[in-house]
């Protein structure tokens, strides 16, 4: 199929008209972790399953971030959502039941964590299908919101979340507010809570030996990270953060983490709020507006 570059633009979701967010808050804060384990390493490149030393680092996650990160949000009393692939839950049952047991959300974070890719729509929704059974057989739950494994994502794969009964994605790096995706072929679009790659923990804090990039240490990221909540906390946008319990359930970064989220609870005109409770949320504003 040749692609085609015609002048357009290539998300033709509406922009959001007005955002107020509840009981007064000035903006709004989304945690949400990528509970990825071993199938960072694994999903895109299946030859690492071999190489113990590779996959280690996602074996943290459930050796120590996991806990790191749940009694986190515990001591600092937060809701957070946590995106776990399919694999993951089967791998790692007992992490991720505590996750559920603290009261978390639960998202779709894909099966192996494959890559979405247009040109193999059987197995993008392989991926999807795949999910939503390993996360009803571990834990029971049939999720309600995706992110992107690798974040990618293609029209196609959007209208078969909705028509699975998702209602929200948080992958796109294309606002600062929570939007309407267009319908794509008669599905309704799904609610978009935007990420921002300023809070992807995973720039800043991994490093391989086949991935290798210079890691930054607390005083720069904790300082970006204030700097860019405090100007989307003036824009009343969201804050939407993309953490790894494999990077921020690191000692050092564990603290950063902490610290940051102490500094926008010092705050107390933020929303914090889950992914699920930012799209009703939405859903809300949108019917109200339908009313006028
Ligand atoms: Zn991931």
């Amino acid at each position: 199929m040749p692609f085609d570059l015609s002048p357009r633009p290539l998300n033709p979701a509406p922009v959001t008209p007005a955002m107020v967010w509840p009981n007064g808050a000035k903006s709004a804060l989304f945690i949400g972790f990528d509970v990825d384990a071993e199938t960072a390493w694994i999903g895109n490149n299946p030859s690492n399953v071999d190489r113990m030393v590779t996959t280690s680092h996602g074996g943290y996650d459930a050796r120590v971030g996991i806990s790191k990160i749940v009694s986190l949000m515990d001591e600092l009393s937060l809701p957070a959502t946590f995106f776990i692939p399919g694999w993951t839950a089967l791998a790692h049952p007992a992490q991720c039941e505590a996750i559920l047991k603290a009261g978390h959300e639960i998202g779709h974070h894909g099966y192996l964590h494959k890559l979405p890719d247009r040109d193999k729509l059987d197995e993008a929704f392989e991926e999807i299908d795949r999910g939503y059974e390993a996360l009803q057989q571990v834990l029971g739950v049939r999720p309600i919101g995706y992110r992107a494994p690798s974040g990618e994502n293609f029209p196609e794969l959007l209208a078969y979340l909705s028509k699975s009964g998702m209602r929200y994605s948080s992958s796109f790096r294309d606002d600062i507010l929570p939007y309407r995706h267009a319908d794509h072929g008669g599905e309704r679009g799904l609610v978009e809570i935007p990420v921002n790659f300023a809070f992807d923990d995973w720039n800043f804090g991994m490093t391989s030996r086949t991935s290798s990039r210079p890691i930054f240490g607390r005083d720069a990221v904790l300082q970006m990270w204030i700097d860019e909540f405090e100007a989307t906390h003036a824009w009343g946008g969201v804050t939407t953060l993309v953490l790894h319990p494999q990077v921020s359930g690191r000692p050092m970064r564990w603290h950063l983490l902490r610290d940051f989220l102490m500094h926008v609870q010092s705050r107390t005109d933020v929303w914090i709020a889950t992914g699920a409770e930012i799209s009703d949320h939405f859903d809300a504003l949108e019917a109200a507006r339908a009313e006028l």
